[in-house]
């Protein structure tokens, strides 16, 4: 009798696909999680049908029998076919994509109950300075030692000597205790009758499910939130899992307070900071459909849910969404093609919507609903330009005469401003005064930027650090070293100079980085402890301030330079996000904008609130480009820590060009990022007319070229900067 064998994907994206034995007595069927043995070692796989995965086929002889099943239910197929889709489209091994799938190891293999440590509030016998490091670090924290260790920056050992001394406890954490459970009919707002008629449609097609993408198109402050609830209270009423995807976990805080208020119970989080036990015990309960609403960032998509009726993806133009490195995703559109296998409604929710997601609305793909106005009668907030070539600002300082004397009015008024500059820290470059230099950062092709709440330079693109010199590490003169250009430090430096008796907060994910730190800021901007607010991209969307009657954009322009192609769409959308922070309780908003080009389209439009204008422009430039939504680009990212074997390599790529009547392919040229993290990044651009077989001509055509093993091919498909 022949063996009763299965084939399965591996978690190792190195691996292909392996058949094994399944041994007497074992039940397994397809999606299966199962322990496989490799050589000495245990490996995970997924049951995968056979003739979806091909592979060489190895004689029963030599099969080796599967190990176990994992306590997990099995990968049901919707998400199998995800898995493959995703592998397919985006160019990347399938091993990757069921890695996000199968994302906590612990919830596969741990015990129920795992160990945590926590201060005791004992002091150990022995100080040492690292132990003292860590005691400050720990306060209130409680987490496994790993954890620990690397929030307190100190070893695991450091961390067992206090647990020997009396200064640690384990703590037994319950993993499988079950999350408080939300009620659909808990506290039902009354909604306008525009919102009514908005949520009587994402109702009812949650109520009848199947595939329903929707673009919900509606101005900030219309209630697009309390819309999208009543078709999450329907899919609770029908026992059905919601999945709501948000940008940053900054916005989830304020999101699961209101969260909380409407259902009675705090949905359930999903993000890349969760704890092990955290992980595991969501996972569980994700898989075994106990976990009813979750709020997650992009990752959250690739959840096992055991019962999902229902996607939103809120601000879906948000940039956030789209994944760089590992798997190059869009969570935006990944959502709709979860949604599609599944068989249910998908929302994309946005003041801004990407001019790909209009297109499908205006083809018929996406059904569209709209709000086009605010809630509960406030107004649209009246849009200023200021032009910075005739009002300039005082030599050194950034904010102009006009935007001066709103903010002190604000004040005067006991009103709340927000202005806007999306840079961290204090200074974008340092300078040498005497010879020249700049401050660069030895990994990547980037300015070390000042942070003078923290005292050190940072580069922004691998997170490395150095205390600010004392000379120039140059020529070696000292005190020639100036900060040139602002970051939101600098300008909350120069308000406290116009407005000394003003409350000025730095909002970045510098200063709100941890839930907790987001909860105190959301709680003082909204009862009036903050007069300025001085903030980054992250403070553009999302909140809701009622007292916040001004908003002032530093420098509009920013954001226009280095001509990439979605440059004005994402200025646009930057800028009407944060304009749309401006008077959305009672009180009127006014948003005045500095640039010194008044004239560009984009500015234009913006000033004008004239949003169609812009939408038709944009999409004259997309045409010219052959950009989404009229053809499609890819970027192929070639790198090493090599510079000459990243050069010989990305000529190699370019020589064996594949020369087709729909695809034009530009470079190798240095990618904009030339040096990042250390590796040295070439770059080809492919443009393709639809019709064109795009991700199967990039596959093969990679697959054919050989690398030494420093170099590293990445493909990039539907980049967003090029
Ligand atoms: P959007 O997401 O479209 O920017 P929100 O959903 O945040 O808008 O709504 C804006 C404000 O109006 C919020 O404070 C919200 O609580 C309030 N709001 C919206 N709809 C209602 C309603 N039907 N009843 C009471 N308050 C509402
Ligand atoms: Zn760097």
């Amino acid at each position: 009798m022949p063996a009763r064998r299965v084939r399965l994907l591996m978690m190792n994206a190195a691996l292909g696909p392996l058949d094994y034995r399944v041994p007497d007595g074992l039940d397994v069927n397809a999606g299966a999680v199962v322990v496989a043995p490799l050589g000495p070692r245990q490996v995970l796989g997924i049951v995968w049908e056979e003739e979806r995965l091909p592979a060489e086929r190895i004689d029963d002889s030599r099969l080796r029998p599967l190990l176990g099943v994992c306590d997990v239910p099995p990968i049901r197929a919707e998400l199998r076919r995800l898995i493959e889709w995703c592998a397919d489209y985006y160019c990347a091994p399938m091993a990757s994509v069921a890695r996000m799938v199968i994302a906590s190891s612990a919830a596969l293999r741990g015990a129920a109950t795992m160990t945590e440590y926590r201060l005791t509030g004992g002091m150990p016998e022995r100080m040492t300075a690292k132990r003292e490091l860590a005691l400050a670090a720990l306060e209130g924290e409680q987490a496994s030692l790993r954890e620990l260790a690397e929030m307190a920056g100190v070893s695991e050992a450091v961390l067992r000597g206090l647990v020997n001394q009396g200064a640690l406890e384990p703590v037994e954490v319950d993993c499988d205790r079950p999350y408080p459970q939300a009620r659909a009919d808990y506290a039902v707002p009354e909604l306008s009758p525009q919102q009514a008629e908005v949520a009587a449609r994402l109702v009812e097609a949650t109520a009848s499910g199947g595939f329903s993408p929707f673009l919900l198109d509606g101005v900030t402050g219309s209630g697009k939130t309390e819309t999208y609830c009543e078709a999450i209270a329907s899919a609770l009423e029908h026992g059905q899992q919601v999945l709501v995807l948000l940008p940053e976990i900054a916005l989830t805080e304020a999101f699961l307070r209101r969260f909380e208020n409407r259902f009675g119970a705090a949905p359930v989080q999903w993000h890349s900071s969760l704890k092990a036990t955290e992980r595991r015990r969501a996972w569980r309960a994700i898989a075994a459909g106990t976990a009813q609403v979750v709020v997650g960032a992009r990752s959250a998509l690739f959840l096992p849910y055991a019962n999902l009726g229902l996607i939103v993806v809120d601000e879906a133009h948000e940039i956030s969404f789209k994944q760089d490195d590992g798997v190059r995703y869009n969570a935006r559109d990944v959502a709709v093609m979860r949604a599609r296998f599944e068989r249910i409604p998908v929302v994309l929710a946005s003041a801004t919507p990407a001019l790909e997601s209009l297109a499908m609305a205006d083809s018929g793909v996406y059904e569209r609903l709209v709000l086009p106005s605010r809630f509960g009668g406030a107004q649209m907030p009246a849009i200023q330009l200021i032009d910075l070539t005739e009002e300039p600002p005082e030599r050194g300082e950034w904010i102009a005469p006009p935007l001066r004397r709103a903010l002190f009015d604000r004040l005067e008024k006991g009103e709340q401003s927000l202005l806007f500059l999306n840079r961290r820290g204090y200074a974008p470059l340092t300078l040498c005064r005497d010879c020249g230099h700049r401050l660069q950062c030895p990994h990547c092709s980037a300015w070390m930027v000042e942070h003078r709440f923290s005292a050190r330079l940072a580069c922004h693109h691998c997170g490395h650090e150095m205390p600010p010199p004392k000379a120039c590490p140059e020529c070696g003169a000292t005190d020639s070293l100036v900060p040139c250009g602002p970051g939101v430090e600098r300008i909350a430096d120069e308000v406290a100079q116009i407005l000394p008796d003003a409350r000025v907060t730095v909002a970045t994910s510098d200063t709100l980085n941890s839930p907790e730190r987001a909860a105190q800021f959301v709680a003082e901007a909204e009862h009036g402890a903050i007069d300025v607010i001085v903030g980054t991209q992250l403070v553009t969307k999302g909140f809701h301030f009622p007292e916040l009657t001004l908003v002032g954009v530093i420098d509009a322009d920013l954001g226009l330079e280095g001509g990439d192609l979605r440059a004005a769409e994402r200025t646009y959308q930057q800028i009407a996000q944060v304009a749309g922070r401006a008077g959305r309780g009672a009180k009127p908003g006014e948003v005045l904008i500095q640039t010194r080009h008044p004239d560009a389209p984009v500015i234009a439009a913006l000033a004008a609130g004239d949003r169609d204008a812009f939408y038709e422009a944009e999409t004259e430039a997309r045409r010219h480009a052959h950009a989404p939504p009229f053809g499609r680009w890819a970027a192929i990212i070639i790198s090493s820590e090599d510079e000459a074997e990243a050069r010989m390599a990305a000529n190699r790529i370019g020589d064996t060009r594949p020369r087709l009547p729909d695809l034009q392919i530009y470079g190798p040229a240095p990618a904009p990022m030339a040096l990042l993290r250390g590796r040295y990044r070439f770059r080809l651009l492919v443009n393709a007319r639809r019709s064109a077989q795009l991700q199967q001509t990039i596959r093969q055509w990679i697959a054919a070229v050989q690398h030494p093993p420093g170099v590293r091919v990445g493909i990039d498909i539907d980049p967003y900067n090029f």
